[in-house]
């Protein structure tokens, strides 16, 4: 038996024309060289400036109206190639140390084809896409040192998964049913973390319902770790005035410093006080994957929730995070939801529960875990935490650097692969700290727009500092030290014209 049918020929009707190409012989010439351009984007990048600015003639080709009529494929993709394609953010160069950005691999490019031609819904159906997405949620169990009743979701980043555990965690800790009866009239809940925790905090307490005060920001040590003693005296005084404690946030790499909390410490003090104990790994929690740094983050197998981001540190294209939930029953408690739509016949494509669909808030899901499973197949865990293990010593020498000279001024002690440095001015003793910050902050201006390299900055103890934050598997020594040079000629012009 055929299963084509009769009118799966070229000269379909006009009144049933897919979106398909019509030829594709020259469907695939075009996607032939999208694949060649993309690879020469890949491989020249060192001769390339960081970043570059769209031009006017772009921006002005970039504001043009809702299209009506199509074009030819080629034709497009002439524009995209021209105007689209050379301008990206260049978190994918060899000196893009900016916020915490990864660089992307060039095997993601070949996953991401397959998994834009398969185009799977991965939700539990009896696919491929749910089968890989089962195995890369083990392996995270095993990296992590969960047990095999944990439970996990590819999500679109840390903030996200971030926000999915406090979610279980609320709903966990509650003591009472939550999903029923909302919030209104009940005691308060309050949720702890250092004063570095991320910013996914006020976004998560705001979303929720629980409002800002429901976040108690703990002040930190010089290392930039949370002050346990203030933690547990805030948990104290927060019980003593009726409110309820329900979750203690361990930061294993802070946004600003990389810093980690004492893990075990917020642990044991989780246990003992009955409170859920929620990891940001964000970019730190994949140095699990190194036996050399995986003592760094001890504590954070004892989390109840982890989330940690694939699009930092585990160098994977955007966007993609996971977040990881101890005990999965609570985590399909929290948001398994019914409908008569998705309810399973039992056998064919959707032999069970959608049950993937149902361990956050997307109801449909993208084939991500494919990139997951491609880059781990591809270089490995060693090879993974090879470049892990690389950029932290980078981050190393580049302290060392910063130290030894007196022009370059260390802002933090450097926890793991973020640097926080500035241009110190040989007339300092004459400068007021605000122009000290503005020198800097126009020194990173020159730097950045002349495409050298792209640190990003912030703002420790009220000054303005530098922020290389390394995360990039195509930096080498050389890149470095070419960060330091420019920075000090730069800055030794700036001061000139001062
Ligand atoms: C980047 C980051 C986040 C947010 O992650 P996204 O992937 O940007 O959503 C949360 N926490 C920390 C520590 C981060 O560095």
């Amino acid at each position: 038996m055929s299963l084509s049918p009769a009118t799966r020929d070229p000269t379909r009707p006009e009144t049933e024309r897919s979106l398909d190409p019509e030829d594709w012989d020259a469907f695939a010439e075009v996607a032939h060289r999208a694949v060649d351009d993309a690879i020469e984007l890949l491989r020249g990048l060192p001769e390339r400036p960081v970043w570059t600015s769209p031009p006017s003639g772009v921006r002005e080709r970039l504001s043009t109206g809702l299209p009506l009529e199509g074009r030819p494929l080629d034709e497009v993709y002439r524009d995209a190639a021209r105007d689209i394609l050379p301008y990206p953010t260049g978190n994918l160069h060899p000196r893009f140390w900016g916020w915490v950005m990864g660089t992307g691999t060039a095997d993601g490019v070949v996953s991401a084809i397959l998994q834009s031609a398969m185009n799977s819904a991965v939700g539990g159906f009896d696919d491929s896409g749910t089968l890989v997405e089962e195995q890369v949620l083990g392996w995270f169990r095993e990296i992590f040192d969960l047990p095999s009743t944990a439970s996990g979701s590819l999500v679109s980043g840390a903030t996200a998964a971030n926000i999915v555990a406090t979610v279980v965690a609320r709903n966990a800790m509650a003591g009472y049913d939550l999903r029923k009866e909302g919030l209104l009239e009940r005691p308060g809940m309050r949720i702890y973390g250092s004063k570095e925790t991320h910013g996914w905090i006020w976004r998560c307490v705001e979303m929720l319902g629980m409002g800002r005060d429901a976040f108690r920001a703990i002040p930190v040590d010089g290392d930039f770790r949370i002050r346990v003693d203030s933690l547990e005296r805030a948990i104290a005084e927060d019980r003593a005035a009726g409110l309820h404690p329900i979750c203690v946030i361990g930061n294993a790499g802070s946004v600003n410093t990389g810093s980690i909390d004492d893990l075990p410490t917020l642990a044991d003090l989780c246990e003992r006080e009955g409170i859920w104990f929620h990891v940001d790994g964000a970019f730190g929690g994949l140095v699990a994957l190194s036996p050399m740094l995986k003592p760094r983050v001890r504590g954070m197998e004892r989390a109840d929730s982890i989330a940690f981001d694939l699009h930092k540190w585990g160098y994977l294209q955007y966007d993609i995070g996971c977040v990881m939930v101890r005990d999965g029953e609570l985590h399909r408690e929290t948001f398994e939801a019914s409908a008569t739509y998705l309810e399973p016949p039992g056998r064919g494509v959707q032999p069970g529960r959608l049950y993937l669909a149902h361990r956050g808030i997307q109801l449909s899901r993208s084939f991500r875990a494919l990139r997951v499973w491609m880059a781990l197949q591809t270089h490995g865990v060693r090879g993974i935490a090879r470049a892990i293990e690389m950029n932290v010593r980078q981050a190393e020498a580049l302290d060392e650097r910063v130290r030894a000279q007196v022009n370059l001024e260390l802002m933090a002690p450097t926890a793991l692969n973020i640097v926080t440095f500035r241009y110190r001015p040989s007339s300092i003793a004459e400068m007021t700290e605000e122009e000290v910050d503005e020198l800097n902050r126009e020194l990173l201006h020159r730097i950045q727009e002349a495409g050298i390299a792209i640190p990003s900055s912030t703002t420790l103890d009220g000054r303005f500092v530098w922020r290389v934050a390394n995360v990039n598997h195509r930096s080498t020594s050389a890149d470095f030290d070419l960060l330091v040079t420019e920075m000090l000629a730069r800055g030794r012009e700036l001061e000139e014209e001062r």
